[in-house]
Formats: structure tokens, sequence, C-alpha cells
């Protein structure tokens, strides 16, 4: 067996065996303070108690942390893509850069296009799957609508849904917090 057959198959035996875990984290309501209104400017990011602690927990315990979210607020025509970058970095300084990446999802059916990425479709999922060989059965989704429980539920992740009341939640758990969300998560390793 020559050496560079002998590297290739370490390498793709590796990429096979090796996945990585990830927690995908709907933004607004998980991460910070759902407003009536878009979030779209760093005034307006409020992260409730528990919520760095519990990052900071996760990502200690081997998670990727990956941020995906809807943002209609573009299509709209609310705000850019640049305000939610800048909303991104804010919460990355906030929180010492513990999220390993963001997609967000621009359009909406009624004011642009119809789009796959947008919850609850998996698009945004799959394109993390793909770039950070993430392994879904060991992976989790985090949201507070049913649209973010749907798109974990097509990629095949546990899911837990942030809601006041677990009548309101469907998914494999429910939580009415971050703190609850990370004990959850935690007790499953
Ligand atoms: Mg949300």
């Amino acid at each position: 067996m020559s050496f560079y057959f002998f590297t290739y198959i370490l390498k793709n035996a590796t990429r096979v065996f090796m996945k990585n875990k990830c927690i995908f984290l709907d933004r607004d309501g998980v991460l910070n303070e759902d407003c009536s209104d878009y979030v779209y400017k760093i005034e307006d990011v409020a992260i409730p108690t528990g919520v760095i602690e519990g990052l900071q927990k996760l990502k200690a315990a081997g998670f990727l942390l990956i941020v995906v979210t809807n943002q209609a607020g573009i299509a709209k025509g609310l705000y850019e893509r640049a305000d939610v970058w800048k909303c991104h970095a804010y919460f990355q300084e906030q929180c010492g850069h513990l999220l390993d990446d963001l997609y967000f999802c621009p359009h909406h059916p009624d004011y642009t296009s119809r789009s796959l990425l947008r919850k609850p479709g998996s698009l945004m999922l799959e394109k993390a799957i793909a770039k950070y060989n993430i392994d879904p059965s060991q992976s989790w989704m985090i949201g507070d609508r049913h649209r973010d429980v749907e798109a974990g539920q097509r990629i095949g992740v546990k899911t837990i849904q942030i809601t006041a009341s677990a009548q309101e939640a469907i998914g494999d758990y429910h939580a009415t917090n971050f703190s609850e969300v990370t004990t959850r998560v935690m007790a499953s390793i």
C-alpha cells in the first residue's frame, strides 16, 4: 500500500468515524429575548440569564454551537444582512466567541421567494452538517417555535422547544429557559 493511498484511507476513515456533535440554535427567543418587533439593532439584543453559562457548558462538553435563524425582516425591507452580522458579532463579543457559525435565511414567500433555507425547511442545518461533518444522531435543535422543531425533525436530531407551558411544545423535550435546555442535553451524554 502506497503512503498516499494509506493517508487517503486514514483521512476518509476519520471523516466517517470521527463525526462532530452539534447544538443547532434558533436565535430570537432562544439566545436573545424575542421582541414583538424584529431584533436587528445591538441595543435590542437582550441575552437572558443562563444563556452564556449554558453555551459555555455545552461547548466544554464538545458540541459545536451553530445558529440557524429565519430573518424575514430582510425580505420585508426592515433591515439588511449587515444588521444580522452586526448583532451576531455583538453576541460573539458577549459570549466570548463561543458560536461556531451562523446561518440565516433572508427570504420570505410573501415578499421575495420561497426557500428551503427557511425553517421549517432544513437546508441551513443540512449545509452545516455537510460543512462541519456533523452526526445528527448526537445532535440537537433548540428553538421556541414549532417550525424550529420541525426543521430539526427533518434531519433527525433531538429537539427541545422553549415555551412558557409544556402544552404548547412539540418535539422530544420541553424547556422553559436555556438553563433547562442545558441540563437536559448534559443529562444525555
Ligand atoms: Mg425564535
